[in-house]
Order: C-alpha cells, then structure tokens, then sequence
C-alpha cells in the first residue's frame, strides 16, 4: 500500500466533484523538511516553533540563531508557504524542567499569554521570523489567543519588529499574513473578533478537543474520554470553518483530526479546504480526498451536525467512509 500511496505524491489534491484542497505539513524542526517535501505537501502549515527552544537547559537561540532555521526551512521549502507558529511554550512545555511548577500548566502562562510576558523574547522571534520572510512566502501563527487585547498586542508587537527592521534597512516582507490558532472554545465562541483582525485561521484540535472537554490530553487516566466526535468539538470546529469562510479567510485545521483518514470526509464535509498534518500521514489523506464527493458526503452532515447522540455521530461518521 506504501508503494501505491507514494505515486499519489505529484496527483493534485481534489476531490472526485472537482473541489481542490491543500495539503500542508507540519514540522518541528528544518531538518523535517525534506520529510515534508516528499509527502508531497504543498508547504508547512505549522512549524512548531517551541522545538528550537526545547532540551537547550536555559539558553535561548539568539536572533541570528533562529534567523538561520526560519531561512534554512523557507529555501528548503523552495517558494512553498511556510506557517511559523510562535513560541508555544510556557507552564505545560517549560523551558527547562526546573520551570515545571505551575498547579494547572494547560491553563497556566504558555504559548501567546507567556511571550506577551516576556515582550523582549518576543520581539526576538518575531524579528528573525520578519527576516526570513524576506527569502519565501512566510505566514505568522498565533498560539492559544483568547483575548482582543491579545490579538492587538501581538499585532503592534509585529508592527514594532518592523520599524526596528525598516530602521536598520534590513529586507523582511510587510506583507506577510497573520494567523490565529482557534484552539481555546472562547476562541471559537467569538470569531468576530478573530476574523476582523486576521488573515487566516487555524483550528488546533489537540488543544481545542482538551478545553472543550476539560480533558488533560497527557493523563492517561482520562483518555478514553479524549473524543474528537463530541457535538460540541463538531460544533465549535464546524463554526470555525463556516465564520472563516464567510470573511473570506482561509481556515486550516493542523490538529491530530486533520491527519485522520478515519475524519477526512466529516471535515470536508464541514467545508474544510486545508489541512495540515504529520508528513507520515499526508498521502493516505490525499487518497481520501481523491476518492470523495462532497455531494454525497452533505446529506449525511447534516445528520450528524444536527445529532447530540454519540452513537448517531459515530456512525454516521463511519458511514461516510463507505461512501
Ligand atoms: C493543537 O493544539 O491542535 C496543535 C496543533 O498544537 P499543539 O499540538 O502543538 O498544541
Ligand atoms: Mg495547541
């Protein structure tokens, strides 16, 4: 099957009606690209960016430092997008281990809340992000915004990096896109807010699945009630997609969902055009999306979107596959 996948890498993603998707990767590190490029995606759709800042004890990569791997993972990517998601790192991936000390690290200082904390740190990544757009077409992503003042801080933290740039004339693209990570439920409760100010959306399923259903998705104890079909995560993921679209911004989902055979079609049929997953999983989701019609997939979403019983969703999922 392995073999069979791997003449799909050049076949355009489409569904069988004719509708194009794109397919992106994720990474952790430049050195994934290669990876990336032979699952045939289209570019990277999120960079984990908290990977170059990990297992380094307390030494942060320097501007130059983290310059070289945005630069590196735009040419390695030759002229395909590359979303950089901003430090996600805080109470629940410290630093170093010693930082380990926060009572609820999901619900503590990580991700967007920490780097607003730490506005030098910051400023850092957001200038070595800036000048690596200068070499390819660079999309900034931010993690866990729940809040407006967020957004606007982040947004006039990017806006400085560039006058610091402009003034040293150093080359960086002003044009470049600013996303938000819809992975927080209050998030997709008020995406005005979001699509006013952004340019493009990405759902994180991991997380989004986590605080809708007060689910810690590293305990073990609690992972047989981790549920991706639950009608709330179907109602907020669908929401996302409908209120994005409706703004006229691309909305991706780079959680665990997107890389799922199993979810390909319900989340085509919620109207997702983009997902980005692990490079492992990208040609088995493209076979998918080549063996799918979204019109017959649509009467069938509307059972499930309607339905609050598990077990309807379940199947009704399930008998999407056989379609
Ligand atoms: C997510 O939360 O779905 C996501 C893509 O980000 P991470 O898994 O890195 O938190
Ligand atoms: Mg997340």
């Amino acid at each position: 099957a392995r073999k069979k996948l791997g003449k799909l890498k050049k076949t355009p993603a489409v569904t069988k009606c004719g509708t194009p998707i794109t397919l992106l990767a994720n990474i952790e590190l430049p050195e994934d690209c290669p990876f990336a490029l032979e699952s045939g995606a289209s570019g990277v759709g999120l960079f984990r960016s908290e990977f170059l800042f990990m297992g380094r004890a307390h030494k942060i990569p320097t501007e130059d430092e983290q310059f070289e791997a945005y630069r590196n993972t735009v040419q390695s990517m030759k002229g395909r997008v590359v979303t950089i998601r901003t430090l996600d790192i805080g109470a629940d991936k410290p630093l170093d281990q010693s930082d380990h000390t926060a009572l609820n690290p999901a619900l503590g200082l990580r991700a967007i809340r920490y780097c607003l904390a730490e506005p030098q740190l910051f400023l850092t990544q957001l200038r070595a992000i800036l000048r690596a757009s200068a070499f390819g077409k660079v999309r900034i992503l931010i993690p866990m915004l729940a809040h407006a003042f967020e957004i606007d801080q982040s947004l006039a933290m990017i806006a400085q990096a560039k006058v610091s740039l402009r003034e040293e004339g150093v080359k960086f693209d002003d044009a470049v896109e600013v996303g938000a990570m819809i992975e927080i439920p209050a998030a997709a409760l008020a995406l005005p807010m979001f699509v006013k100010r952004m340019d493009f959306l990405s759902i994180g399923t991991n997380d989004l699945i986590q605080y809708t259903l007060a689910i810690d998705r590293v305990d073990y104890e609690v992972a047989h009630l981790y549920n991706p079909l639950h009608p709330a995560v179907l109602q907020l993921i669908s929401m996302t997609i409908a209120a994005g679209h409706k703004a006229g911004i691309d909305v991706a989902v780079c959680g665990e969902m997107a890389g799922d055979v199993k979810l390909t079609r319900l989340l085509l049929g919620m109207g997702l055009r983009e997902f980005s997953m692990h490079p492992a999983q990208l040609l088995a989701v493209k076979q998918e999306i080549l063996n799918s019609d979204l019109g017959l997939i649509a009467p069938q979403m509307r059972k499930i979107m309607r339905s609050m019983e598990p077990n309807v969703i379940a199947e009704a999922v399930q008998q999407l596959q056989l379609m």
